[in-house]
């Protein structure tokens, strides 16, 4: 590995300081799961790394007024597969962060690095862009919120600057009658990344569908919204004929590649089971929440 500055600081203001002065390619790193594969491998030749694990700030989940959930974005998947809040409302976020790689990596690994990093097959985007969270971004001139829908622009870009961090992830109330479910499909059942993951989540009251959530993983440069499947399925009565039909519609917003880990043609049959599976599932979660 290439030698670099190490800047530890303990607060967001610090960190911002420390980005403000010009001092070539600086990295940020959190959990360092992703970025030190990417610095052993020689992608990326960061003459400055400034390490986010010491902001004590960033590593906190709470309750808003209101009933948002405010997640740092130096919390660990770990901690939030075992937070009881996030299992009981936001059950997909705690099913995307419980299969990031091994509890090994779990510990490290932080849900901000996850989003930060873009790759097309991270675990708790999907969760999280069905459940229309908004990313917290500080920068030199103070706090800017944008919706996670916006958050990716490509394959390991995000709408973050250089001088720029996340600080927050805000997930919105689940609300009464909202389920959810995050399902991937891997050829290895441990320690493998997804070659499709879908997040859905549905809204039901008085036996309607009011609002339906599916994100995709690993199907495009960046996670994607299935809107037409969830326009399908809003203020109709969910069954399986229609899911079935929601799920065909999901098909539609990928655009798969073919790779050594599946063809195109596979990714899009599982985009179609997995969406009917997960639709099934936040539909019963939903059905039991209300
Ligand atoms: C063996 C192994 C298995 C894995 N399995 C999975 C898996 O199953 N599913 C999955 O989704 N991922 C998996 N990963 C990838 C990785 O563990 C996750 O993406 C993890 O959440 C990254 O978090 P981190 O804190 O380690 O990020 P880091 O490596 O610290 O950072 C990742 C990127 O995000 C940037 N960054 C980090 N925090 C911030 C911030 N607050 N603001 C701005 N930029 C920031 C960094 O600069 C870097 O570019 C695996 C990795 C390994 C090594």
């Amino acid at each position: 590995m290439r030698r670099f500055d190490l800047a530890l600081p303990r607060t967001v203001n610090d960190c911002l300081k420390i980005l403000a002065t010009p001092n070539g390619d600086t990295k940020l790193v959190a959990g360092g799961t992703d970025l030190l594969p990417q610095l052993k491998n020689g992608l990326l030749k960061p003459v400055r790394v400034v390490d986010l694990s010491r902001v004590s700030a960033l590593r906190t989940v709470r309750k808003a007024p209101g009933g948002a959930l405010r997640i740092g974005a130096g919390v660990t998947a770990r901690a939030l597969e075992l937070d009881q809040r996030v299992r009981s409302a936001y059950p997909s976020l705690a099913e995307g962060a419980a299969l990031v790689g091994s509890v090994q990596i779990r510990n490290l690994a932080t849900v901000g690095g996850n989003l930060c990093n873009a790759a097309p097959s991270a675990d708790m985007a999907p969760p999280l862009l069905a459940l229309e969270a908004d990313a917290v971004i500080a920068g030199p001139g103070g706090q800017r919120t944008v919706p996670l829908a916006e958050f990716f622009l490509g394959v390991r870009r995000t709408v973050v600057g250089p001088d720029e961090l996340l600080v927050e992830i805000v997930v919105p109330p689940a609300g009464r009658g909202s389920g959810g479910n995050y399902l991937r499909h891997t050829p290895r059942r441990e320690l493998d990344i997804a070659v499709v993951g879908v997040a859905s989540q549905i809204t039901i009251a008085n036996g309607v569908c009011v609002k339906a959530r599916i994100a995709l993983a690993a199907v495009a440069p960046t996670p994607v919204r299935a809107t037409a499947a969830e326009e399908a399925l809003t203020g109709q009565a969910l069954t399986p004929e229609l899911i079935d039909r929601a799920a065909q519609l999901a098909v539609d917003a990928a655009r798969p590649i073919s790779d050594q880990r599946g063809s195109a043609d596979f990714r899009r049959h599982l985009v179609r089971v997995l969406t009917r599976r997960t639709l099934t599932t936040a539909h019963e979660r939903a059905v039991a929440a209300r």
